[in-house]
């Protein structure tokens, strides 16, 4: 069944059916990029699909059922956004420009690579940029509710994830029955799960690893085809880091400033940013945006009877600034700051980021009222204004010192 919230182009579905030569320029990449164009080529070739995803509310759930490896295309870097911007307003929030210029200059070999891009109504920008980008890739838009406070809002939610589950069976000729969607909700409790263990590191003091560190690593993992493996690797990972830890070793100094980021999405702000704190005095201890806690650790009910309901649930429970109202994020905020023994915490706001931006005012009266330090820092992907925040993080961390 194609539904009206399909706006895939019959042009985009046409290059998608090109499926794996690679783009014209290939050979100009740098050996880095070549061997993921490989990498996703190969897994093409061997019969994978590929869908990639920018939103925590993507119900994973039913691209893993379908057999479909599912990868974050959330654009991080600036190299793509002065191209998206031949098409795209400049005064429009960095990840959307990037993702999208992804697309537009064949740079990314798993937007390029990609059997469908799943999109989501949450910004205005986002799902306008979505209309756009299906004449370059084939792409399917969910109706996400406003908020999540209305009777009918959990209803509607689960209407939409039976609509992207038709939608998958139809264009990928597969049946998604609810035993594949429960045991793929299991699968993905274990990773989310296992992300959960890596964050909770951070709660000794000193911390066990460098927020950088933790940053980088889920960043590579977004593009990981096999669950099970990356899953695996991150056990792996908490292993070793608790063993070096009880070892003795101490990777951040007893001295650092514990901090928390809120706010926009900060992969691409792991050099800017992340780097700028913890060459300053700092250590990131919680992520509290899409790739830390605000999303890893609600977890499906993989027991629940009406298992397509409780997937729809979990992601609903999300609390990101585009719902209206987004109170829980307070109370979590809250208890985030209380569990990571926090010193201060630094918003980041990408540019034109309405719904952060804005919500940002609560969020500093919050922490005023329990008197918690706090800096917004209002930034995008270019490399402009890296002296100026370094010195302003500098400052801040500074007034954090014991
Ligand atoms: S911040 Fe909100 S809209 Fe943006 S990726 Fe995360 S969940 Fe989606
Ligand atoms: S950071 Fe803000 S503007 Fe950018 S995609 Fe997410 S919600 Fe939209």
């Amino acid at each position: 069944m194609v539904t009206q919230t399909t706006v895939s182009s019959p042009k985009a579905a046409t290059a998608a059916s090109a499926a794996t030569a690679l783009p014209d320029h290939f050979e100009a990449f740098a050996d880095a990029r070549k061997l993921s164009f490989i990498k996703a080529k190969e897994f093409k070739e061997s019969g994978g699909r590929l869908a990639g995803y920018l939103c925590s509310f993507a119900p994973l759930e039913a691209l893993d059922a379908g057999g479909l490896a599912a990868v974050g295309l959330c654009g991080t870097s600036n190299e793509t956004v002065p191209d998206a911007e031949t098409v795209l307003p400049k005064n429009l929030c960095p990840l959307i420009k990037s993702t999208y210029g992804f697309a537009l200059t064949q740079k990314c070999p798993f937007t390029y690579f990609s059997d469908i891009i799943i999109g989501e109504t949450t910004c205005d920008g986002k799902k306008k940029m979505y209309e756009l980008l299906a004449d370059l890739k084939p792409v399917y838009v969910l109706q996400l509710p406003q908020g999540q406070q209305r009777p009918y809002a959990a209803e509607i939610w689960k209407k939409e994830l039976e609509l992207f589950i038709a939608e998958i069976e139809q264009r990928f000729a597969v049946q998604i029955d609810d035993a594949a969607l429960r045991q793929a909700a299991t699968r993905r409790n274990r990773l989310r799960q296992a992300l959960v263990e890596l964050y909770a590191l951070q709660q000794a003091t000193p911390p066990m690893m460098s927020g950088v560190e933790i940053m980088t690593t889920i960043l590579q993992g977004a593009f990981s085809f096999d669950i099970e493996e990356y899953t695996e690797k991150l056990q792996a990972l908490v292993a070793e880091k608790r063993a070096a830890y009880a070892a003795g070793q101490r990777p951040v100094a007893a001295s650092a400033r514990r901090i928390l980021l809120t706010g926009c999405p900060s992969g691409g702000l792991v050099q800017k940013v992340g780097m700028a704190i913890e060459e300053n005095g700092g250590v990131i201890v919680c992520l509290d945006d899409c790739m830390g806690e605000r999303t890893n650790r609600l977890m499906v009910d993989d027991q629940a009877e009406d298992i397509c309901q409780a997937i729809s649930d979990r992601y609903l429970e999300i609390h990101c600034a585009v719902m209206s109202p987004n109170a829980t994020r307070q109370d979590n905020l809250l208890e985030l700051i209380k569990r990571y023994q926090v010193d201060g915490v630094i918003e980041l706001v990408l540019q034109a980021c309405h719904p952060f931006n804005i919500e940002s005012a609560h969020i500093s009266t919050l922490l005023e009222q329990h008197d918690i330090p706090y800096m917004k820092l209002e930034t995008d992907y270019s490399p402009s204004d890296s002296g100026q925040l370094q010195t302003r993080i500098a400052a801040f961390i500074e007034t954090l010192a014991q």
